[in-house]
């Protein structure tokens, strides 16, 4: 892990340094202990604003996005990652769909999400089509995004083997919103057609 490795200095600087390899998150290993340093009440963004610019995917003509609070815009758009173990949805197991924040787009299923114990929901797979996967600029991770409308939801891993499809979707819990099972999931609202490979 090289986070850990690099780890020197300040408390907030090693905080700030798991944060970068556990929020949305790292290889689950010895990052994942409910001790790890939090800095400060939210994670910053992983890297500077210039790194990682705001999103800009705009709504299909005549649609409009769901409006975000400032928390939601800092993860969905600016690509920052929620506390660990503080997510709403860290530990739900109901039955159910989880949904973009942004623009209902759906993306997992709760049969696909276990308990990692990462700190982040987890999922060992995704709503076929609905998750883009981009290397991250961080050079080591790769970043998984609604493929609508391009939001930010987290990291992906795999060979980690904590089930028999052996990957990890470590979803932020304030980039999706859960619809128990049931209950009338609103449509999606599309984006207008990304220029992303
Ligand atoms: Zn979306």
């Amino acid at each position: 892990m090289t986070c850990l490795s690099n780890v020197r200095g300040s408390w907030m600087l090693a905080g700030f340094a798991l944060l970068l390899g556990c929020a949305g998150c790292s290889q689950v290993g010895s990052a994942t202990s409910k001790e790890t340093p939090v800095a400060a009440a939210e994670i910053p963004p992983s890297a500077s604003a210039e790194e990682h610019p705001m999103f800009e995917a705009a709504p299909a003509e005549g649609q409009e996005f769901n409006k975000l609070t400032a928390a939601e815009e800092r993860v969905i758009l600016h690509k920052g990652t929620e506390r660990p173990f503080a997510g709403e949805y860290t530990t739900t197991k109901d039955p159910g769909t989880y949904v973009c924040r942004r623009c209902n787009a759906v993306l997992y299923r709760a049969e696909d999400k276990f308990e990692s114990e990462c700190g982040w929901p987890s999922f060992d797979d995704e709503v076929p089509g609905a998750v883009r996967h981009v290397p991250d600029r961080d050079g080591s991770r790769t970043e998984i995004v609604c493929k609508n409308c391009g939001g930010h939801l987290g990291h992906v891993f795999e060979g980690e083997r904590f089930t028999e499809k052996n990957t990890r979707h470590c979803v932020n819990s304030v980039s999706m919103k859960f619809y128990p099972e049931g209950k009338t999931i609103p449509p999606m609202i599309k984006a207008k057609d990304l220029d992303v490979p």
